[in-house]
């Protein structure tokens, strides 16, 4: 017994001491992810597929006979013609891959992947219009970027900057808001370019061009990749802001009659609740006008380029209380990665470099995403995201998002607490993953989008590597 608790302490030690390594943002230069294409035959032919994780829900191999990697609209058509004309099935890739599910897998072994790994230009800003029209490929990244340079912002985006525009609209991505249109990116497309398929008296394949108004548009803005390619898209922008932002811990005790509510009171509000530790993470969060002093940025923790051998400690102490069933265990982790997080101000700073307290007060830019580990040159791996799967040992887990409807929240809270009471460590595994998210979307026309308003909540949890 006393030796259990000795061997507990000291991995609880050592992981207080690797988590250290986790606050230097930039120990070296990290290594980009791995292209989650790859090819034995030349670059092109006898792919495997994969995704961010190098792991599908069923761990089952996607294969695919050949990847292209179109450079224009033009190049694009001509290989959906291509592919129509010999009826070779296919699918869209993108720079990294970060879906969880088997998304852009094409079927069989002879289909086509086309990657929008080179359709990453910004082709045009309208100031007057405050319009940003960018080829599929583009990351959030560089969308940020390309309109804050024009002094323009997307109002709401998902939080981790290297998805495509292709690959968050196919999703129905979205951040975290009741205002307005909501929080998904899709609501803010006014056009939108598609290659599909087309009959041989149009030479296989033709270029649908939908604007905002087009009843089309509600499908195949949210359209998971089966409606065709999407070549470029068009988005409404908002004139240059900067928001306040403040993070509050309370015990979870009025969570359900408080999660509702505090989404209308805050334009960017979100939650993470631990139900283990009965708290949750108030994110009070508002736009303010730009004269209002405060030059902060939001660069989070767990996107970091994060040094390998704390990306391993970290999993390997949480695979030990799993191995272990040591749901206590797993329990006291948390509260250490937790009350470390908060110390850190979860990666928020006042002035780019520093934190000196709450309310941070920055630029939309520089406030809205981040992911600083998809973004850099080679390191030989000593630096990478936390799920690199180039890295023995990297974190691995599973993601259940579900979206429940505002009138139905406070009885899915109290249901949950109920499940906490009956076996109270049995949730702090969730806690390791930053919490259950819980993050606020409007209801949408896009035939995939919100039915009703809601509240999403992601539960992250420990995935086993082997079967
Ligand atoms: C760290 C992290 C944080 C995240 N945070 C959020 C968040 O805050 N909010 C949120 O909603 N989601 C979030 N997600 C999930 C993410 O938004 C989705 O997984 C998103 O779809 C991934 O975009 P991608 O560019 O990697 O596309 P992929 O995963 O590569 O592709 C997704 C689908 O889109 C299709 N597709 C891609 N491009 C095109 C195109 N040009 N034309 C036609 N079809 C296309 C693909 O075939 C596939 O079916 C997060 C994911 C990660 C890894």
């Amino acid at each position: 017994m006393e030796n259990s608790t000795l061997t507990k302490s000291s991995i609880l030690l050592l992981a207080a001491a690797i988590l250290l390594l986790f606050l230097f943002p930039d120990l070296s230069t990290p290594s980009p992810p791995p292209s989650p294409v790859s090819c034995t035959n030349g670059i092109t032919n006898n792919c495997t597929v994969t995704n961010a994780y190098g792991m599908f829900p069923d761990r089952s191999t996607c294969r695919a006979l050949k990847v292209v990697y179109p450079t224009s609209e033009q190049e694009l058509l001509q290989f959906v013609a291509n592919a129509t004309a010999s009826k070779t099935k296919m699918k869209v890739v993108t720079r990294f891959s970060h879906s969880i599910p088997k998304l852009s897998c094409p079927g069989g072994s002879d289909g086509l992947v086309i990657s929008t790994l080179n359709l990453d230009r910004v082709l045009n800003i309208d100031s007057t219009t405050m319009q940003i029209t960018v080829e599929s490929g583009v990351t959030v990244k560089a969308l940020i970027e390309a309109a804050a340079e024009a002094n323009l912002v997307i109002p709401y985006v998902p939080y981790w900057f290297g998805l495509t525009i292709g690959g968050l609209l196919s999703t129905g991505a979205h951040g975290s808001s009741l205002n307005g249109k909501g929080s998904a990116v899709h609501e803010y497309v006014t056009e939108m370019r598609l290659v599909t398929p087309a009959p041989a008296d149009q030479n296989y394949a033709t270029v649908k061009a939908l604007k905002i108004g087009d009843p089309d548009l509600d499908a195949t803005k949210v359209s998971l990749g089966v409606l065709g390619v999407i070549s470029q898209v068009t988005l409404q922008l908002q004139p240059m802001f900067k928001r306040s932002l403040t993070f509050v811990t309370r015990n979870d005790s009025d969570l359900a009659d408080q999660a509702v509510s505090f989404g209308y009171q805050h334009e960017f509000a979100d939650l993470a609740w631990y139900p283990g530790q009965r708290k949750v993470l108030y994110r009070k969060d508002d736009r303010v006008p730009v004269n209002v002093s405060g030059n902060g940025a939001y660069d989070f923790i767990g996107f970091r380029p994060t040094a390998t051998l704390a990306i391993q400690t970290y999993r390997f102490t949480e695979k030990i209380f799993e191995t272990e069933n040591d749901a206590d265990g797993k329990c006291v982790y948390s509260q250490l990665i937790t009350s470390t997080l908060a110390i850190l101000a979860y990666g928020l700073t006042n002035n780019g470099l520093i934190f000196t307290g709450y309310p941070v007060i920055g630029y939309q830019n520089k406030m809205e995403a981040s992911g600083g580990c998809a973004f850099r040159s080679k390191d030989g791996l000593l630096t990478a995201c936390p799920w690199d799967p180039r890295i023995k040992g990297s974190s691995f887990f599973h993601q259940t998002t579900v979206s429940i409807p505002l009138d139905r929240v406070k009885e899915f809270i109290l249901d949950l607490q109920k499940l906490r009471y009956l076996q109270p460590a049995a949730l702090c595994g969730l806690e390791l993953y930053g919490g259950v998210l819980m993050r606020y979307a409007k209801s949408s026309s896009a035939y995939l989008g919100k039915e009703a308003d809601v509240l999403d909540f992601d539960f992250t949890y420990y995935r086993q590597v082997e079967d």
